[in-house]
């Protein structure tokens, strides 16, 4: 196993992410407690120290079953992780409740590692409202030693990051990106890594292999692999790019099985990181699966003065492109629930003036009405 330093720890540069545990029948909330147990019991054996959980995760049971699967090592030979559920409003005035309760289900006296979850849209606004109190209680249990690193998760945009950064940048010790070699720039994962850098916050990644879609590529993409290290296997590649990071000190993986885990195991011997022509070769692979998925829209915004919707046309379509791409997912939901209706795709009227002016020359009002058709929005 490798290592990355981090302030005065060593940490397993692969952690265990509890959100995709084993379950029974299929059931997101019946974990199967035995099969995870064998898989934390084989990650410490093989030397993964770091273990990331959520209060949300597996319908609130993962704490649980890892704070038990955890409890005969001793303290000091493991980092546990969990977050506050800030992606639930109604959490917002529950952070002491929720935080004790935590620490009992987990069966632990303190956390090595805390986040604000999920900082987006949706809920910076109630993350940075004194009147919630959420940032001075945990600085207060930072204090009191019950939280030893406070950071956050995002999947907000660049903008919204910048806004959480503003206001409590100097005391976040670390963040937690979706970063994978697609989303360095389909989702601006680059830029918003350069932004943490400003701040000299380290990066976490969440969703390395992009929820199993790097896991496999098309043949032709597999045979270029192939080419250049014939003995990597494909999703091993995906965490070579992230290798390749250097602000990135954590890659956590949610593993659902003991055949994942010891394959992930194995990429983590060793530290190999990309050549340039490695690089460039798998940022062209992610290129030619966005281009064959989504709408070239560059943002030049030309397109946004001829609305009479006052459409932030470009951000809808970057959503839009998100939620085609991932076939669902929580992310363009999430982020449309902070719009005001009038702006949301369903308020395009179909006037075609912005298909006109696309240097793109993309179908913009087919794409709001299908967005808007998929969402109900
Ligand atoms: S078609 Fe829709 S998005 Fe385009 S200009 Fe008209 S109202 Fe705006
Ligand atoms: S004009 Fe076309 S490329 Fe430019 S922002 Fe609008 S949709 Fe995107």
């Amino acid at each position: 196993m490798i290592y990355r330093e981090f302030q005065n720890l060593k940490l397993s540069a692969l952690g265990l992410g509890a959100m995709r545990l084993p379950v029974i029948d299929g059931d997101d909330g019946k974990i199967d407690v035995r099969a995870a147990e064998q898989m934390v019991d084989y990650a410490m054996e093989q030397g993964i120290n770091y273990y990331d959980t959520a209060w949300g995760y597996h319908n609130g049971m993962s704490e649980t079953v890892i704070g038990n699967a955890l409890k005969k090592y001793p303290r000091d030979s493991f980092f546990l992780a969990t977050k506050f559920p800030g992606y639930d409003l109604s959490n917002m005035d529950k952070v002491e409740e929720i935080f004790e309760e935590q620490l009992k289900k987990c069966g632990v006296e303190y956390f090595d590692f805390y986040l604000f979850h999920n900082v987006c849209e949706m809920n910076i606004d109630a993350y940075l409202d004194e009147k919630y109190g959420i940032y001075e209680y945990l600085m207060k249990q930072k204090r009191a030693g019950r939280i030893r690193h406070l950071g956050f998760s995002a999947h907000g945009s660049y903008d919204v990051i910048k806004r959480f950064l503003e206001a409590y940048g100097k005391d976040m010790e670390f963040c937690q990106l979706q970063i994978n070699y697609l989303d360095w720039t389909f989702q601006g994962a680059r830029e918003k890594v350069e932004l943490l850098a400003e701040y000299e916050i380290p990066v976490w990644v969440m969703e390395p292999l992009r929820g199993g879609k790097l896991a496999a590529l098309a043949k032709e993409d597999e045979e270029a692999l192939k080419a250049l290290r014939p003995d990597e296997g494909i999703p091993a590649w995906a965490f070579r790019f992230l290798q390749s990071v250097p602000s990135v000190k954590m890659i956590l993986s949610g593993m659902s099985n003991m055949e994942q885990l010891k394959d992930n195991i194995h990429t983590f011997e060793e530290d190999r990181p990309l050549t340039e022509k490695e690089l460039e070769t798998l940022l062209g692979i992610a290129d030619r699966m966005l281009k064959k998925k989504v709408l070239p829209c560059t943002a030049c915004h030309y397109c946004v003065s001829h609305c009479p919707q006052g459409l932030d046309i470009p951000e809808l379509l970057a959503l839009y492109n998100e939620h085609c791409f991932t076939e669902g997912g929580f992310i363009a939901p999430m982020a449309l629930a902070s719009y005001d209706k009038d702006k949301l795709p369903g308020a395009c009227i179909g006037c075609r003036s912005c298909d006109a002016v696309c240097p793109q020359q993309i179908k913009i009002s087919e794409a709001m009405a299908d967005f808007a058709a998929k969402l109900n929005m």
